[in-house]
């Protein structure tokens, strides 16, 4: 496209400038430029160059052209927006409330040189004869160092440069030496750097492709038929662990490749195993690339830049695989849709699911995702007809699902027993280390969890309005706590005694991963006991050590907090405790039930993978709830519509839209006062537009009420049509420049995943 001049995003995140700024295009410039690129300008009263990138070129000048400054240049190795990316940012910028240029940020990979990697390689040119004279000929001369190696080259061939000149302590010099005599070479080699582990790809044997059971085919079939008709949708495949859906996933992947495009799979990080991604390079080859937190920036952008160009059709990895460019996307895959880690932390705060779904549309392209656990959002969209449901119902090598006890503390009690352990799982585990079988037991977080319950009757003290438990507040000086909702801010004093069954035994509760492995010392001196939570993986590779110490049968019990529920399978585990589900049951948000039915399921599936069948004991003082019903009886449908019901009558999502804004300052009287402010302002929004249906939630302060020094107000706004919440928070944030408050310290969250 020509034209004299463009429209440009400057790099600057604040509201005030978040729009295009016209610029006059040098004629120097004009054959190079291109929309998506970026540029230098000068920008401001200053005339202070700065980043932009090209949104727009044009003919039209909007102000008095002679006005206009000009583009300085063109950023050297800078990677250029495509329209699609800007189209994507656009659509980030417009559902999360971010600038421009922050979701242009979040879609674009940043441009990192990467070091040249060179592995160098010290070959013997003789035989191993000839070599070991030679190093007796140099000994007799005193040449140690050229003895040492030449000794060294006649045992093995070759060497790796950096073991020579490390462990055997030879100098470069020497190795020259020693290539003038013609006795050794040095190879060098470019590593491009590969995301793969080394032995992974020395693994490669192609093509593991398997019979697709009938099931299996009837998605692979349906969905591929639509593909090839042009037709683009989003399919939901709902299957319990080892139901085969990676199976199901690389044969689409098979079919899209041969249809000439690219693929993208998201899978949760912590998923990210050795045995995934050995299946897909098995069947892939070099095609496939991976993407990983561990990667260094230098090699994150090698991997993109390699998949735009067409060197690669598959990219495997976390949330931020998604804005992998390529040029012909066919199909994205999300597995374990479920997963809170889809969602982002930072500005913009987006969910990768939806994004996908945006990112889909622009290029055409159709979306999968899968669970076994599916989330309540696309469920929902799966009844609604608006994504097309598949199930597979069944373990594909057979395996019996595991036998799911309920054991109700509270009778416990009754019965005297004041152990964190159940009679019957005191007995199975007993059982489990005559046998010489592993035990996992699992406790959802580390130490204090907040809420409070009465030990003879299960009762929870939740909150009158959000209908989520109340988080007890002890204060240290006073010695008094209070119980307090973290949506509406609702505060009642702590009490005494159980004001349904009047036991005293109503509590805070307390139990952690420490606590349970002294316990289990105790109780079971014999056994081998491993902990794993966020103390003893503070190391970089304590979490891989710990597991491997585990699969390798070093320990007979596990215990741990979440990290290890999710995708480890351990051939010898048959029994798995959750020691207390009602721990995430009332972790005081809306999404606590479906969390403790995620993972619930999960930890079920983490008994019996192999031939020996496992059994699982949930724990909990009220077996009543329908969470754990259901989850006992891994009855999915059931559950769905239990929640459901509870978020439709709360106006919680998927039945209806929840906007939180968070507001920050490091004085608390302000962030107090500004949250009051906007709460007014929303709520006199509201009534002008007549949405009666919208509530508005607080403010509170948020349940970490302060984050290095920064003093944190929430409040929340209802809503069952989205679009309402995205113009009040344009409309809020008109109100914020008004005021002239600091853009950053007002931030949304669109039905918001994490507790604030
Ligand atoms: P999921 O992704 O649902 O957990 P997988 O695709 O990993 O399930 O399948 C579970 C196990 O069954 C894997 O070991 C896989 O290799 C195997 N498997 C899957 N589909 C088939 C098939 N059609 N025939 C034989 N084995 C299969
Ligand atoms: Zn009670
Ligand atoms: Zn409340």
């Amino acid at each position: 496209m020509t034209g004299r001049f463009a429209n440009i995003i400057v790099d600057i995140s604040h509201e005030k400038v978040d729009r295009p700024f016209q610029y006059r295009i040098p004629d120097d410039l004009k054959t190079q430029i291109a929309v998506g690129m970026a540029v230098m300008i000068p920008f401001g009263m200053g005339n202070k160059l700065i980043k932009g990138y090209v949104m727009e070129i044009t003919d039209k000048a909007e102000y008095d052209e002679n006005k206009l400054k000009y583009i300085d240049s063109i950023v050297k190795g800078g990677i250029s927006a495509k329209n699609d990316s800007i189209q994507l940012a656009g659509w980030i910028k417009n559902n999360y409330g971010s600038t421009m240029i922050s979701a242009l940020k979040t879609v674009l990979p940043v441009k990192q040189k990467r070091k040249q990697i060179v592995k160098k390689t010290v070959i013997c040119k003789v035989d191993s004869q000839t070599a070991l004279q030679k190093a007796e000929v140099f000994d007799q001369k005193h040449q140690t160092a050229k003895a040492r190696l030449m000794r060294a080259l006649s045992k093995q061939s070759a060497l790796p440069q950096l073991l020579v000149t490390g462990k055997l302590n030879i100098t470069v010099q020497t190795i020259h030496a020693l290539e003038k005599e013609e006795l050794i070479e040095v190879q060098a080699e470019d590593i491009y750097r590969n995301a793969l582990p080394e032995n992974i790809e020395k693994g490669w044997q192609k093509n593991q492709k398997k019979y697709l059971s009938v099931s299996q085919n009837h998605i692979v079939d349906s969905i591929i038929k639509d593909f090839r008709e042009g037709i683009r949708r989003t399919y939901l495949i709902h299957g319990v662990t080892g139901s085969g859906k990676t199976e199901v996933y690389m044969e689409l992947i098979d079919h899209v490749i041969a249809e000439g495009k690219q693929a993208i799979m998201l899978i949760p990080e912590i998923a990210l195993t050795y045995q995934t991604l050995m299946r897909f390079y098995q069947r892939f080859g070099d095609r496939v690339s991976v993407m990983n937190s561990r990667l260094s920036a230098g090699e994150r952008s090698d991997q993109y830049e390699r998949a735009a160009k067409g060197e690669i059709d598959i990219m495997i990895g976390p949330r931020s695989a998604l804005f992998t460019p390529f040029e012909r996307l066919g199909m994205v895959i999300i597995d374990e849709e479920h997963e809170g880690s889809y969602k982002s932390e930072n500005m913009p705060k987006y969910h990768a699911r939806e994004v996908a779904g945006a990112l889909c549309t622009i290029k055409n392209a159709a979306l999968v995702l899968g669970s076994a656990t599916p989330s309540l959002e696309s469920y929902y969209k799966a009844k609604k007809g608006e994504i097309t449901l598949f199930e597979l119902k069944e373990r594909i090598a057979g395996g019996e699902l595991a036998k799911v006890y309920v054991e109700d503390l509270r009778d416990e009690l009754r019965r005297g027993n004041r152990s964190i352990f159940s009679r019957r799982l005191h007995t199975l585990i007993e059982d489990r280390l005559k046998k010489h079988e592993q035990t996992m037991l699992f406790i959802n977080r580390r130490g204090y969890a907040g809420f409070v319950s009465c030990r003879a009757c299960g009762y929870v003290m939740m909150c009158p309005h959000c209908d989520v438990s109340l988080s007890e507040h002890t204060s240290k000086y006073q010695n008094t706590s209070r119980l307090v909702c973290h949506y509406c801010g609702y505060e009642t004093q702590s009490v005494t005694n159980c004001p349904v069954c009047g036991s005293k035994y109503i509590l805070g509760f307390r139990a952690g991963t420490q606590q349970i492995e002294e316990l289990l010392h105790k109780e079971f001196p014999s056994a081998r006991v491993l902990r794993m939570d966020a103390d003893t993986t503070k190391n970089k590779d304590s979490y891989e050590r710990i597991l491997s110490q585990f699969a390798n049968e070093e320990a007979d019990i596990l215990v741990g907090t979440q990290m290890i529920v999710k995708g480890h399978d351990f051939a010898k585990v048959t029994l798995v405790g959750i020691l207390a589900a009602d721990m995430s049951l009332h972790a005081g948000d809306y999404r606590a039930g479906e969390r403790t039915f995620q993972l619930l399921t999960q930890a079920a599936g983490r008994a019996g993978r192999s031939s020996l069948s496992g059994e699982v004991v949930i724990q909990t003082y009220q077996p009543e709830h329908y969470t754990i019903i259901h989850a006992a009886k891994q009855d999915y449908e059931g559950f769905y519509n239990a929640e459901m019901a509870y978020r439709d009558l709360m106006m919680y999502p998927p039945a209806a839209h929840m906007m939180a804004v968070l507001v920050l300052s490091d004085k608390e009287a302000i962030g107090s006062e500004h949250a009051k402010m906007l709460v007014n302002r929303a709520k006199d929004r509201i009534q002008k537009l007549n949405r009666t249906e919208t509530m508005v939630i607080g403010p509170t302060e948020a349940s970490i009420g302060k984050i290095n020094d920064v003093y944190r107000y929430i409040f929340y706004v209802k809503n069952r049509d989205y679009q309402v919440l995205v113009a009040l928070k344009d409309d809020l944030e008109h109100f914020i420049n008004k005021m002239q408050w600091n853009t950053d310290s007002v931030q949304f969250d669109f039905d918001p995943i994490n507790n604030y």
